[in-house]
């Protein structure tokens, strides 16, 4: 879902920019749960961080493969700024994992947090992370356990209990949302390859 957000709002017309749509999109759509702990939900969420970080793995294989752009624009400026990017993102991702499910890592300020972090690194991944991570956060308002989206804020947490994380609706979305990834970057695949001009 994180990847086809990413798609559908940004439209990306190069490669460079498909490639950053969906690895942005993937990580943003999974980084809020490095706080699962309890056995079900973490075997899950350590699932989609595999499919998310071999997405990553590929977006760069072929990026390397076709010379897009894509890795050479961060690797080109490796400064200081991309240490410090980096150390901010491990930072506010360990911190996020220290904290209960649900709370700052699904926080309106690690998003802020990851976004000002990323923006060093690789601030071409700004926006497609943070639509990922805006899915993931909406998806999860959907179902029965509170959301502290204003972290530290006790008030901000809320939910509006229509579904389970580990129940049809779930596995459904899954389904919906690979379909529509799939979809949405055949066609932003075609439109950068001049086919539908
Ligand atoms: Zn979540």
């Amino acid at each position: 879902m994180g990847i086809a957000t990413s798609l559908a709002v940004l439209q990306p017309s190069t490669a460079a920019g498909c490639l950053a749509a969906v690895a942005g999109g993937a990580v943003g759509g999974i980084i809020c749960d490095v706080d699962a702990r309890s056995s079900e939900y973490a075997r899950d969420a350590r699932q989609g961080q595999a499919v998310a970080a071999a997405i990553v793995a590929a977006a760069i294989a072929i990026d390397l493969a076709g010379g897009y752009g894509f890795c050479t624009r961060i690797v080109e400026r490796m400064d200081f700024d991309v240490v410090l990017g980096v150390a901010g993102i491990a930072a506010t991702g360990y911190l996020g994992s220290r904290k209960p499910h649900r709370t700052f890592a699904h926080s309106l300020l690690a998003l802020g947090l990851y976004c000002i972090a990323i923006s060093l690194a690789a601030p071409t991944l700004v926006a497609p992370f943070a639509l990922g991570f805006a899915s993931h956060i909406v998806l999860d308002l959907l179902n029965k356990q509170p959301v502290q989206v204003l972290f530290p804020l006790k008030s901000g947490a809320f939910c509006l209990g229509i579904c389970r994380a580990d129940g049809t609706a779930n596995r459904m979305l899954a389904v919906l949302g690979t379909i529509a990834a799939a979809g949405l970057l055949a066609w932003r695949i075609a439109v950068t390859a001049g086919w539908l001009a």
